[in-house]
């Protein structure tokens, strides 16, 4: 995403823009199949701003998620990951996670395609769903590779 895009944001979200928001939102953006820690952020706008405080980064995240600019995600790991709310897809609901369970990979679903559940839902009880939080587990392409070999390997997985 370019610095452009990421002032918009911020002023669009009515905060100043600052070179440490700038930097956290744009360190966010960029990455967008990482899902980074607040440490992961931390590290990487220390090379720019070598000032910058981890409780800083802390801070600064919470007002972006407070804002709805960014989202907070967590896997099977027990951390706290971040990720840029793209609200802009057709049902502004969130992305999917798909997470391989072999090596910890985890890969972001552009498509919602829950339509027709969430039309369900609305018709049989009349909820509304609004958002949603979808993981699903299994093997990614790499993994399935490896295993396909261990397996005509005659060797133990
Ligand atoms: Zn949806
Ligand atoms: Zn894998
Ligand atoms: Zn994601």
């Amino acid at each position: 995403m370019e610095e452009k895009q990421v002032i918009e944001l911020l002023r669009k979200h009515g905060l100043k823009v600052t070179g440490q928001r700038l930097r956290v939102l744009s360190i966010i953006a960029d990455r967008p199949d990482e899902h980074l820690t607040a440490e992961e952020i931390y590290d990487l706008a220390r090379a720019d701003l070598p000032e910058i405080g981890l409780a800083t980064i802390y801070r600064t995240v919470q007002v972006l998620l407070d804002l709805r600019v960014i989202n907070k995600v967590t896997f099977d790991d027990g951390f706290t990951r971040y990720e840029l709310n793209d609200g802009e897809s057709a049902s502004g609901h969130r992305h999917h996670h798909a997470i391989c369970v072999g090596c910890g990979k985890i890969y972001s679903l552009e498509t919602d395609l829950l339509d027709i559940l969430e039309q369900q839902v609305m018709k049989n009880i009349g909820f509304e769903v609004t958002d949603h939080e979808v993981k699903l587990y299994g093997f990614c392409a790499e993994c399935r590779k490896k295993n396909r070999r261990a397996k005509t390997d005659g060797t133990e997985i």
